[in-house]
Order: C-alpha cells, then structure tokens, then sequence
C-alpha cells in the first residue's frame, strides 16, 4: 500500500522543543500523523500522512459510547551514528491485533503497521530527541467511527499513529517510585479485557490511581480480579521481584498485559547471570519476604517507564522499603542493558533493533 503524504504548509511546522529536559512525557506532538481508513467490504483504504490536526467525528462515533478502542506504544531512537532504531516493533504489531480481536476492531496488515510508522517515522526525523534517556514515543491507536447507537463492532475504523518527543515517563526520572497495592478496585478479571491493550482499562484504573496519589503513592499494584490475592501489574508497567539474584514476575495468566519491556527483561536477565522464573506471587508472602529482606529489589517494566525501581510499597497498613531506597544493582544493571541496546551503545545480540530507512 502506498501511503500519500499531504505536504504541512512550512507556516504550520512547529517549533523543536530546544531544552530536552523539559520534555516530560506527551505533552508535545510533531508536525504530522498517520491515518489509515477501514470499512467493511472494503477493507483498508485512504492511507496517507497529513498535518497533526484534530478529527471531526460524528458525535454518535461508536468509540465515544463504547470504546470500541486499542492503541500501542513504542519508541524511536537516534544512535550517534545518526541512524534512527526501533525496539522490538514487530512485538507491537503482533499485540495490536491481539488487542483488537478481542474488542472486534478489524486485523491491520502487520507490514502496514510497520511500513506505516517507518514512513512516518523518516519524515519526522528532525523530531528524535537526542539527550540522554530521551526518545520519541509512538502512539498506534484504532477507533471505531461508524455515527450508530446499537451496540456492534464498528464498520468503519481509522488506524493513527501520532507520535511525541519524550522523556521519563515520571517526573522523578530513573528514581523509586512509591506504589500502593490495591486491595478494593480490581483491573481485570479472567476472560475480561486485561490482556488486551484497550482505553476502557485505563478509565477504571483512574479512581485508584487518584485515591493512591491522594495518600502519596505514585502507581497503584494491582491483584488478580478473583481472591484479590495474587500480585498481577502495575498501571503501565509489568513488575519484577529480585530475591538476591533471582528474578520474579507473574505469569501470563490471561489479565495481565504481555509487556515487550517484560519479555526483554526475562530474555536479557539470564545473560547478566541472574535467573528467571514467572510464577504467582501472593501478595502476603512478598510483603513477608520484604520484610525478612529476601526481597532485595522490585522494579516496573515497560516501554514508557522503561525499567522503574520501586522504593516503597504499602499494602493495607503496612509500608515497607526497598533496597533502602535506592536503586538496586539488578534493576540498575536491567535499566543499562536494555537501554544500552536500545540506543546503539551496547550489541544487539538478539536482534531486535530495526532501523528506519
Ligand atoms: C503497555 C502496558 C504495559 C507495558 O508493556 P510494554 O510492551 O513493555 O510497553 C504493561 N501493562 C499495561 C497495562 C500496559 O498497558
């Protein structure tokens, strides 16, 4: 599929952003998007990249009503050679279909996803942040757009990829975040939607987002959706736990979302000489563990947080710290490896950088 470029009139492009420090996380977009139609019968059509522009969508839009929605996340990198690098993008497509069966949004052509944001990508190249731990972050996300009030998948669709120079995902940086378990509000239940990255999920885990900041925790720990007894994820990010040097995640069990950073952090870990293992964790033996300090370190994983040390973790009226506070030796040795490959410094030895042309 070809993809037709709409030029953006040189008095509509933005200025850089020129202190990459201040860039924090999605607050700035770059001069243009990618758009690709789909319509029943047709399938897709219309592709093309045009200025960054607001849409205009029938009010009755099924995805206002229903949140027939998926989306994605992945980054760009330029290495000091110039070449611009992304991480593992096939992983994202994959899972962008995996998301969208699950809610009836329309398969998209894996080569399409991947054509489409390289394209993109090249001609925004001037947009890739260099400063250290910087990057620019790209949005995939499907909405469905037939104007209908019946509750059906969509016949009509937009594909889009808006893309925004980024850097950490928190405002502390690579330092420890505070995390509360939530032991009231659940994500997701088996056969629901957890495994699926879908906006809906993120609307129910607002409420417990905000009743844990209020009480001064960053992200809220989610348990499984049955006994509220099992450790699952947090918010945007799968979590690790380092007893010593064996590393501990929950399993893909169907709720939890299949995070790229998670299966790179369980491939690169036995190559630093740690071992790995994905099992349940109940959450009343990881608070005792912490407690008797077999837990040496907890950290987050995903592609915006990259790799997130926890520093406290609170459940029910109990708060206890980490690694001191600190960042740990196996989080911090994580954080540089796949950072180090995913910016060129270090080899890439499982192959998977692909390069923009
Ligand atoms: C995107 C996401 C993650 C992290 O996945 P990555 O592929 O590593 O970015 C983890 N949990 C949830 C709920 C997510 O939406």
């Amino acid at each position: 599929m070809e993809f037709q470029i709409v030029p953006v009139p040189a008095e509509k492009l933005k200025a850089k952003i020129a202190d990459q420090s201040q860039l924090g996380f999605g607050k700035y977009f770059t001069d243009r998007m990618l758009v690709v139609e789909w319509k029943g019968g047709q399938g897709w059509v219309d592709a093309r990249i045009e200025p960054y522009a607001p849409f205009s969508l029938d009010p009755a839009s099924l995805v206002f009503h229903y949140a027939q929605e998926i989306f994605e996340g992945l980054k760009a990198y330029k290495w000091v050679d110039g070449r611009i690098a992304l991480f593992r993008p096939e992983m994202n497509a994959r899972r962008f279909n995996q998301s969208g069966d699950r809610v009836c949004l329309p398969p998209i052509p894996e080569e399409l996803f991947l054509k489409g944001i390289e394209e993109l990508v090249s001609l925004e190249r001037e947009w890739v942040p260099t400063a250290e731990g910087t990057s620019l972050y790209i949005r995939p996300a499907m909405i469905a757009v037939e104007p209908v009030l019946g509750v059906k998948p969509s016949d009509h669709c937009y594909f889009f990829v808006i893309m925004s120079p980024v850097g950490a995902y928190y405002a502390a940086g690579f330092n420890p975040v505070n995390i509360m378990v939530e032991d009231h509000y659940v994500r997701a239940v088996p056969g629901g939607t957890g495994e699926a990255k879908t906006g809906g999920n993120y609307a129910s885990s607002l409420k417990a987002g905000l009743e844990a900041k209020k009480k001064g925790y960053d992200q809220v720990l989610w348990l499984d959706g049955r006994e509220r007894r099992f450790i699952e994820e947090v918010g945007a990010m799968n979590m690790f736990f380092a007893y010593g040097s064996h590393i501990v995640t929950a399993p893909l069990n169907g709720s939890i979302l299949s995070g790229v950073t998670r299966d790179s952090v369980l491939k690169l870990a036995p190559i630093l000489g740690y071992t790995v293992e994905e099992r349940q964790i109940d959450v009343n033996d990881l608070m005792s563990d912490i407690r008797s300090g077999k837990v040496t370190e907890a950290f987050g994983s995903g592609t915006a947080a990259v790799i997130t040390p926890v520093g406290k973790l609170c459940y029910r009226d109990e708060v206890l710290q980490l690694t001191g506070g600190q960042v740990g030796t196996v989080t911090q040795k994580l954080y540089d490896t796949l950072t180090g490959i995913q910016t060129g410094k270090l080899p890439d030895q499982f192959g998977w950088i692909r390069f923009v042309a």
